[in-house]
């Protein structure tokens, strides 16, 4: 999307200031009903709750100019706003299937993502089959007759497997399958499933969206059909909308969205760039850099990564890399990413963790997430520990 439709967007649509004395901050308007004048407008109102102001948990003020922005950056017809990642995927999937139908998943998506179809949608009856997403023949071969929902995420956060968006949509459209992808790695700056031909676009709105670490949201973007479907039954039976003054907060952590994303893509390419050619790198993951497998497609469907890459390290033994990660000290240990603050999780940190299996990656593996300080700065850090390894 061109930088002027951005501005827009993000300045100005959905903000009606005359209705809120022409504050340049729109209020939150925190309050969990409305009242009627006459029963004229009673009537209206329960016609079309989507479209009036009758309840909270349904449509508010606040959280409508959130979700005008938010269709508009993906540029599809409407949108909704969810009390997390998790509530806006899980929505988009449980009202397009039934007991006795099936989905199709890419085979590496969002832990909570495989958690909804291996854990809560088989108890209803809904099967499932993941599937090498980089594979377009895989694909195609788990798609059944009662099959109903392909799932995409692309890239995912780990190790950025890609799935060619518009092959997919296409494959899906021959089947009358509904396609749906989380987009949370790449935000609405660098990459619109909707113009290939994806169907539902989701995003942990904890992340880019938000940007400061203090909201956990999710969004939902797609057509105004499928938006009232959902609205009707997901949100208003299940209940999972945003409060007011969360709307509110990602509202203004949405106003400077292009520009942290620019910064942290252009960080994450700055120590990716120092990294490749230190003698203890084994490999990097990053969907732009030359050795990625899928960087052309990579390149044809995005505008840009973002902060997150994943390095494996030579590490001489399990002390050294202990030794690496605690000698750490601009990036925290911590799980999400998406904020003003650099972040890692070294997988040797689900090591030997009782009750638990190892995980199948080594433990010389760190994902990394660049926030908004200074590279240099960050690098030095990284540069440093090293010599422990
Ligand atoms: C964090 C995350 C989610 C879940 O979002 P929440 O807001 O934490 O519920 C989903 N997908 C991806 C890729 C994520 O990183």
């Amino acid at each position: 999307m061109p930088d002027k439709d951005l501005s827009h967007i993000l300045t100005h649509l959905g903000e009606d200031r005359s209705q809120y004395f022409n504050a340049i901050a729109p209020p939150v308007i925190q309050t969990s009903n409305f009242a009627f004048e006459n029963l004229e407008q009673f009537r209206a109102a329960f016609s079309d709750e989507l479209h009036h102001h009758v309840y909270s948990r349904g449509n508010n003020p606040t959280v409508q100019i959130l979700r005008e922005k938010l269709a508009a950056l993906e540029g599809t017809e409407d949108a909704l706003v969810f009390a997390s990642g998790a509530a806006a995927i899980s929505a988009a999937v449980i009202a397009n299937v039934k007991a006795g139908e099936h989905v199709v998943c890419q085979q590496a998506p969002y832990s909570w993502t495989n958690a909804l179809l291996k854990k809560f949608l088989i108890r209803f009856g809904v099967e499932h089959t993941f599937v090498d997403g980089t594979d377009l023949a895989s694909v195609r071969a788990a798609i059944r007759s009662n099959t109903r929902i392909l799932f995409l995420e692309s890239p995912n956060t780990m190790t950025f497997e890609i799935q060619d968006l518009r092959a997919c949509a296409d494959i899906a459209r021959e089947h009358g399958l509904v396609t749906m992808i989380d987009n949370s790695y790449s935000s609405p700056v660098f990459q619109n499933p909707a113009d290939f031909g994806i169907d539902i676009v989701l995003h942990s709105g904890t992340k880019y969206i938000n940007g400061h670490s203090d909201v956990v949201a999710g969004v939902l973007c797609a057509s105004r059909e499928m938006v009232k479907k959902i609205f009707e039954s997901e949100l208003m039976t299940l209940g999972n909308m945003i409060a007011p003054h969360d709307a509110a907060l990602v509202l203004r952590g949405l106003r400077t969205l292009p520009l942290r994303v620019k910064r942290s893509d252009e960080s994450a390419r700055f120590i990716v760039g120092k990294l490749e050619n230190h003698p203890k790198v084994e490999k990097i993951w990053h969907p732009f850099h030359h050795t990625f497998p899928q960087r052309e497609l990579a390149m044809q469907q995005m505008r840009g990564c973002g902060g997150l890459f994943s390095v494996q390290f030579k590490a001489g033994s399990m002390q050294n890399m202990e030794a690496f990660v605690h000698s750490i000290n601009r990036f925290l240990m911590a799980v999400s990413w998406g904020g003003h603050e650099s972040l890692m999780i070294p997988t040797i940190g689900f090591y030997n963790i009782p009750g638990r299996d190892n995980p199948p990656m080594p433990w010389t593996f760190v994902r990394f997430y660049i926030g908004l300080e200074d590279p240099e700065w960050l690098w030095e850090d990284i540069e440093l520990a090293m010599e422990h390894l």
